[in-house]
């Protein structure tokens, strides 16, 4: 899966040029969906233009709210995603965790919520620096990942973004990624209860000189790109790649 997360950048007029150049230059393999995450204000334009155009590339969504209380101004919920047609939500990427305080409880609602309206959930989870340099990692992100306990499902993707490398132009080096990986696809068949290995894509300063490196291991099952999807031709080529 290449996942392109846009977060607050672009317009409709790019939106449409970007979707229409992705969808006519990508070989779209079945088994690698080509995922779309525009800002939530385009959703619908966006889900209009991939039907008009049969586009193959498969819509995402940056954000779900925690309730489906309909008291929340500014809020979007499922029901809303599925009427955009979207088939997956970025949840708990360490922007949002930051800057709108989002913890695990909201964060396992929220991917409950996705999955019983049949949106595949993307959880993205990483580490600080601070973490990493102390060799504290694994237990991090075992505290991030236990709020899957027993939520076995296929539909179910997890992103891991070590926070030092997103938007730094410093990726994590193939070893490390593979370790990370590992231990997040053992982790969630052993203290999860999940019935298969998970999937685990990663990002991080993802780009077109390091994607052959970082998807040439065999416990990477995709990527999730930020500043570099934002250039269609750059992120038809990460795809054909993959
Ligand atoms: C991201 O936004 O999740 C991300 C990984 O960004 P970048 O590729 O720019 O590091």
């Amino acid at each position: 899966m290449i996942i392109a997360n846009w977060k607050m950048n672009g317009s409709k007029e790019e939106v449409g040029s970007w979707l229409k150049f992705v969808s006519s230059n990508i070989l779209i393999n079945k088994e690698i969906p080509c995922v779309f995450c525009p800002p939530s204000c385009y959703l619908d334009y966006s889900s209009s233009l991939i039907k008009e155009i049969s586009s193959p590339v498969k819509l995402g969504s940056q954000n779900i709210n925690f309730s489906n209380d309909s008291a929340l101004t500014g809020g979007i919920n499922s029901q809303m995603l599925k009427d955009f047609l979207t088939d997956y939500v970025l949840i708990g990427h360490s922007e949002q965790r930051d800057y709108l305080n989002e913890d695990n409880e909201s964060l396992q609602y929220k991917i409950k919520d996705t999955l019983k309206k049949n949106i595949s959930p993307i959880f993205c989870i990483g580490e600080p620096k601070t973490i990493k340099d102390e060799n504290l990692t694994k237990d991090y992100l075992r505290s991030q990942l236990e709020i899957l306990d027993s939520l076995d499902s296929d539909q179910i993707v997890i992103a891991y973004e070590p926070i030092w490398a997103i938007g730094t132009g410093e990726n994590a080096d193939k070893i490390y990624i593979e370790e990370v990986h590992g231990f997040i696809k053992e982790f969630s068949l052993q203290e999860l209860n999940f019935k298969e290995k998970v999937s685990v894509v990663y990002g991080g300063s993802v780009k077109l000189e390091n994607c052959e490196d970082i998807l040439s291991s065999s416990e990477v099952d995709g990527l999730l790109i930020g500043g570099a999807s934002l250039d269609p031709d750059t992120f038809s080529k990460i795809y054909n790649l993959s």
